[in-house]
Parts: structure tokens; C-alpha cells; sequence
């Protein structure tokens, strides 16, 4: 399996199986509602480990909350620790109903103050930071290396968290002493103060896996400052850090004025899914390629929902054929997947096979991307059925107001009903 990776700027092959594959993605600053955009790197962290393992992997996910930041201090003054655990439940609960699993580790910021302080320890004691009034910053120009990552020059890297006290504009923060306002603080070395944000990562990463491991995810929006500055942390004290560092394209039109109707502009995670499902989120990321920016919006969703519509009724058709006997064809899956984890090629064949009635690869396939749900036909509630049968014998009678109030009472039920050739005369089928 190859992947793109930014810092060397080309694909490259994975170990073969069994690897391990231990791959770190930078999640969430807990402060609000995850938004849309914020899933992004979760959903392709919990498919490209679904189809790691599938493919003879031994594969891990670690995806970190960050919850100590100024965003969260400016967000609750005063109550920055409540709102942070408030907003990491529902980011736990909101990713926990897109229905693909939970990564394998979720350390959080606050838990590792620790394994932070001895990492900025070791940096202060080989002459990779200095400490000034309290704060601790990491000394960029000790990195001859420095810009590897998001290609900028050493000598034209943009100014970080300006402060006239330290030796160089490009410097940044390792530790931050405490502050008035802030209303979390930890015992340092420096005194009382807080982590960095970057060396969070650095720390937390190392503390599940050790100095090196196969791929760190994120956000493309994250490869300058946050992601340069890991890389500089872990390189200064001789690690070899991640070996291939997968950056997602960005969800677009978020911003926007009157941008989704349907959603009233709220575009949580949450909203998404209690407007329109998790399938068809989960098809609206299916849809892109990971590397890829993607535009949101009311467009895009009613595309995603009619794919959704489109498998869900062709496994309401009753599908024939010996099961036990049908083969897999996870090679055809592969040669798309293996090639840099690409799902719109991996969504046309999806469709290829609908088409060539190639059922259960569909149903297993679709499965790996937490779209297994479509191939199920659930069993309606007796009241639904007993509203269907109903329905049934009004239009027997020519009572077709009767019949159409009774589909309406269905519908509000949450149900569709369908009419098709075959006995009793109709389907029942949830709607999505
Ligand atoms: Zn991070």
C-alpha cells in the first residue's frame, strides 16, 4: 500500500503486513461542537485503520484532544476546565454515532503534563530551548533543518507568538506561564504555567508509540505552525518521529452566508447527523479523496443522500444466489485502496458492483466505510405494519384519501411504504 506523504513529497510503500502501523492524528481543541470540517481527519484516520486491519494490518489509531488552549480560556472564562470536558463528551458522543468504532487511544493534553515537561526538560538541557521570565521556547535556530515540512526557508519563516524577550522572531512557545484570566495551571520547572500546543503532540504521540511510528495525521491546515514545529521537538532530541505524514484537504464553504438551508447554517457534526443521517455524511467524505479540498453544502448532501437511496434500494430487492459460494472481490478493492486510500475510485466500483449484481462484495465492501447499515432491511414495528396492511385494504376499496392518510401516518412514523408486484402488494422501508 502506498500513500502520499507531505514531507517527502511523494507516495510511499507501507511495510508489508503485519507492519504494525501505528498512525497518531491530531484531533479536536475541545471548546464548542465539533463542525463538519473537524471530522474529516477522524473519519479517514478510522477507514484507512479499517482497511489496514483488513488487509492483514496490525494497525493502531491514537487521536488526542486538546484541552488546554487559549481558545478554550477565551471561550469560558473562568470555567475553561468544565466547558473543556463539556465539549470532549460531545466530540466522544458526536464521533462515537458516525458508527465506525473509536480509535484505539484518546489521550488528552491535560493527562500528559509529565511526559510534556520532561520532553521541554530534555530539549532545555541539549541547547534546544531556553526559558525567559517563566515561559520555555524552542530555539529554531538550532534546527539547520528547520521548514522541512511545509517547504518555507529557515530564514523567511513566518513570526511565531511574538514576544520581545525572545532571542528570535521564529521561536516558539514550549511552555507558557501562567497568565491572569487563566484559570488552569501546572508545577514546571519554570513554575506554574501550561503546555505549548505543539509539544503536546510531540509528547503524546511519543508516549503510545516511542520515538518513531509509521504515519501522523491531521488537517492540512495543520502542517504550519503545529506539524513543522512537532517534527523540529522530536528531531532535536534524535527521534525519528513519524515516517509518513498524511495531511487531509480542507472542508470548504463553511463560512458561508446561507450556506445550508437544511442546517440553518449550523454546521456541528451533530446537526449534520441529526439532519441527515451518518450515512450520508459518511458518503459525502466517500465521495472525495482525502488529499482533496471538498465544498459543503445543501448540494453536495442531496448527492450524497441520493447515492445512500441508490444502494439502500438495491438491497431491498431480494438478492438470490448461493452467499457461501459468492467470492469476495477484494483484489478489485485493493487496486483502488492500495493506490494512496482512493475512495471515489473505491465509491465508482461500489457502484460497479451494484450494477453487475456482485451483492455481497457491495455488502462487505460498503461494511469497511461504516455503510453496512444500507445492505440491512429492517423489520418494521408491528404499529407500522399494522398501518400498512391497513393501507392495503383502502386501496383494495378504491378509498384512496383513506389510503393516502395512512401513508402520511407512516411517513410521520418514520416509515416509506412501497408498492411492488410481489405479495402482500407493498415494502416497508426506513427512511433515511
Ligand atoms: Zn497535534
Amino acid at each position: 500500500m502506498r500513500l502520499y506523504s507531505t514531507l517527502s513529497r511523494r507516495l510511499q510503500e507501507l511495510p508489508p503486513p503485519p507492519g504494525p502501523i501505528r498512525m497518531y492524528f491530531c484531533g479536536p481543541t475541545v471548546y464548542q461542537r465539533a463542525h463538519i470540517g473537524n471530522a474529516r481527519p477522524f473519519v479517514l484516520g478510522m477507514w484507512v485503520r479499517a482497511w489496514l486491519r483488513q488487509s492483514g494490518y496490525e494497525a493502531t489509531l491514537v487521536h488526542n484532544i486538546t484541552d488546554v488552549n487559549d481558545k478554550i480560556y477565551d471561550a469560558a472564562p473562568g470555567a475553561s476546565a468544565e466547558l473543556a470536558a463539556r465539549a470532549t463528551e460531545w466530540y466522544l458522543q458526536d464521533t462515537a454515532d458516525l458508527g465506525l468504532g473509536m480509535p484505539d487511544g484518546l489521550p488528552k493534553a491535560t493527562d500528559a503534563i509529565p511526559s510534556i515537561v520532561r520532553f521541554i526538560e530534555q530539549l532545555v538541557d541539549a541547547g534546544h530551548a531556553y526559558a525567559v521570565e517563566g515561559d520555555v521556547y524552542f530555539r529554531v535556530a538550532s534546527d539547520q533543518g528547520y521548514g522541512r515540512l511545509s517547504g518555507q526557508r529557515p530564514d523567511q519563516v513566518e513570526e511565531q507568538e511574538p514576544n520581545a524577550l525572545k532571542e528570535d522572531p521564529r521561536d516558539f512557545a514550549l511552555w507558557k506561564a501562567n497568565k491572569p484570566g487563566e484559570d488552569t495551571a501546572w508545577e514546571s520547572p519554570w513554575g506554574r504555567g501550561r503546555p505549548g500546543w505543539h509539544i503536546e503532540c510531540s509528547a503524546m504521540a511519543e508516549d503510545a508509540f516511542g520515538p518513531v511510528f509509521e504515519i501522523h495525521g491531521g488537517g492540512l491546515d495543520l502542517v504550519f505552525p503545529h506539524h513543522e514545529n512537532e517534527v523540529a521537538q522530536s528531531l532535536a532530541l534524535g527521534h525519528e518521529f513519524a515516517q509518513i505524514w498524511m495531511h487531509n484537504g480542507m472542508v470548504g464553504g463553511l463560512g458561508g452566508e446561507k450556506m445550508s438551508k437544511s442546517l440553518g447554517n449550523d454546521v456541528s457534526l451533530r446537526n449534520v447527523l441529526d439532519t441527515w443521517g451518518r450515512e450520508v455524511a459518511l458518503m459525502f467524505f466517500l465521495g472525495a479523496h482525502w488529499r482533496k479540498p471538498i465544498d459543503f453544502g445543501d448540494d453536495v448532501l442531496v448527492q450524497a443522500k441520493a447515492q445512500v437511496d441508490a444502494f439502500r434500494n438495491f438491497f431491498l430487492e431480494e438478492r438470490s444466489g448461493d452467499e457461501a459460494g459468492e467470492q469476495i472481490l477484494e483484489d478489485e478493492l485493493a487496486a483502488v485502496l492500495d493506490d494512496d486510500f482512493n475512495t471515489p475510485e473505491a465509491l465508482a466500483l461500489f457502484h460497479a458492483w451494484r450494477d453487475r449484481e456482485e451483492w455481497v462484495s457491495l455488502r462487505w465492501g460498503l461494511g469497511l466505510f461504516g455503510l453496512g447499515s444500507l445492505a440491512e432491511v429492517d423489520e418494521a414495528p408491528a404499529e407500522v405494519a399494522d398501518l400498512a396492511e391497513r393501507r392495503r385494504e383502502a386501496r383494495a376499496a378504491k378509498d384512496f384519501a383513506g389510503a393516502d392518510r395512512l401513508r402520511d401516518e407512516i411517513a410521520a412514523a418514520g416509515w416509506d411504504v412501497r408498492d411492488v408486484s410481489e405479495p402482500p402488494g407493498y415494502r416497508l422501508v426506513r427512511r433515511s
